[in-house]
């Protein structure tokens, strides 16, 4: 579980770099705007979030493998899937958020659901989800993905009385039904765009 006062460890050469580096020059830029200006700011760290009206084909992994189950087609399991991500659904990541913007605490905050599990058992519950019976396939995993995900959310628990609501059964059967009340051309119209350049 990863803590506020973890500096990051980042390849800066890497295909994740510009997008790691800009993340972290964000916080920096802003601190620097807070103590040399005075300016109010705030700073959220955001891990993997979902919820209705996410891009089909933005190439994460909750819109990936929803669409992949739609279509009928196999979903696809990056390296061994024993990576981890803690998923937190959109209505609570903005009700952290708001209330972060709410306080006075300038130093960094973790804003996100430690609920902790690996993208093999995310797979399944996926499959059973949508009721289809899917196969899952394995595909290289991509350079410097991380392996593990997981906020610590101590400190906006005891900063701002927040922790999320919505457990990933509920907010994964929202997302479903939203995916799923597409029309066959809305559909179509997401699986033609392109955002494979995007890492996000
Ligand atoms: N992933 C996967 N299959 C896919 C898309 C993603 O196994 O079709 C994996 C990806 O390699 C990563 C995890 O799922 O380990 C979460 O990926 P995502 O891009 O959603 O978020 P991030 O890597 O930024 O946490």
């Amino acid at each position: 579980p990863q803590t506020e006062d973890y500096y990051g460890n980042v390849n800066t050469i890497g295909p994740r770099g510009v997008y790691d580096e800009a993340k972290r020059f964000q916080e920096s830029i802003t601190m620097a705007y807070h103590t040399f200006h005075g300016v109010e700011t705030r700073i959220v760290r955001i891990f993997n979030t979902y919820g209705p009206r996410m891009r089909l084909n933005d190439g994460r992994v909750i819109p990936a493998f929803i669409g992949q189950a739609l279509r009928g087609e196999d979903l696809t399991i990056f390296g061994d899937g024993m990576q981890t991500r803690s998923f937190c659904y959109v209505d609570d990541q903005v009700e952290g958020i708001f209330r972060l913007l709410n306080c006075d605490y300038v130093y960094p905050v973790n804003i996100g659901n430690p609920d902790e599990i690996t993208i093999k058992d995310f797979a399944e519950e996926i499959i059973k989800l949508t009721g289809t019976d899917q196969k899952v396939t394995y595909h290289p995993l991509p350079v410097n993905d991380p392996l593990q995900r997981q906020p610590d959310i101590t400190l906006a628990k005891k900063l701002l009385g927040w922790e999320p609501k919505v457990g990933r059964a509920e907010g994964m059967k929202i997302t479903y039904d939203y995916f799923r009340s597409l029309s066959q051309e809305e559909l179509q119209k997401e699986e033609h765009k392109d955002f494979s350049g995007f890492i996000h």
